[in-house]
């Protein structure tokens, strides 16, 4: 019914890279998981989806360029961006066919990162398209495009403001769950968060009265003294 976050695979093993490149793509609205070693990568990759990878050249175990060979010949079809500080490697590893779809040098900012990430999100979508997103297949209803962070009912856009689209897009990803007012405030607000969640509730409230108004059947539902639920209305 609704569009599920993107997941992304973060292989890096320096964590000095790896904490603001996952929590950046967190506040994206992706879902991020984040491994520090190819094995690892290779063997989460068996038994997950990723639509894409963020691939570090320099790993402990291997070599990110076997590891790009291995997960294509595994069968791994999402998109991978291959991300090295061997600056002066990067022209001769993209002549060579490793099977990664964009390649980035280190150091690198944010901004440029997310942009990529929406890029090649856009094409490996495309290209697994044959068989049709989820979120294709009901024109009508809530929808949440994470990509470009817009949220329609009935195709008539529902503006909200940046928080209140994490929170509906978090909500929506642990649909008929309950997420704990501890991960809202971390991955909306703060990591560091500590003290009220006033914020937290106000937020909701207004991300509720939009719903509502824009005749969202579905409902945030608050579980006392845990956190919060969407579920599907009628
Ligand atoms: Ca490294």
């Amino acid at each position: 019914m609704l569009s599920v976050m993107a997941q992304v695979l973060v292989v890096e093993d320096e964590e000095d890279i790896a904490f603001p490149l996952v929590r950046t793509l967190q506040r994206e609205g992706y879902d991020v998981t984040w491994l520090d070693s190819g094995r690892e990568a290779l063997s989460h990759l068996q038994s997950n989806v990723a639509d894409i990878m963020i691939l570090d050249l320099g790993l402990p175990d291997m070599d990110g360029l076997d590891v790009c060979r291995a997960a294509r010949d595994g069968g791994y079809e999402g998109g991978i961006m291959i991300v090295t500080a061997r600056a002066g490697e990067l022209d001769r590893v993209v002549g060579l066919d490793f099977g990664a779809d964009d390649y980035l040098s280190k150091p690198f900012g944010l901004a440029e990162l997310q942009a990529r990430v929406r890029a090649l999100l856009r094409r490996s979508q495309a290209r697994s398209s044959k068989t049709p997103e989820p979120e294709e297949q009901t024109s009508v209803g809530l929808h949440i495009d994470i990509g470009s962070r817009r949220v329609t009912m009935d195709e008539a856009e529902v503006a909200l403001t940046a928080k209140e689209f994490d929170v509906l897009a978090l909500l929506i990803a642990h649909r008929d769950k309950v997420v704990s007012r501890e991960q809202l405030m971390s991955e909306v607000w703060d990591e560091n968060w500590f003290g009220s969640t006033k914020t937290l509730d106000v937020t909701i409230g207004r991300l509720r009265n939009k719903l509502e108004e824009a005749g969202v059947s579905d409902r945030v539902v608050a579980i006392r003294g845990v956190g919060f639920r969407l579920e599907s209305g009628e």
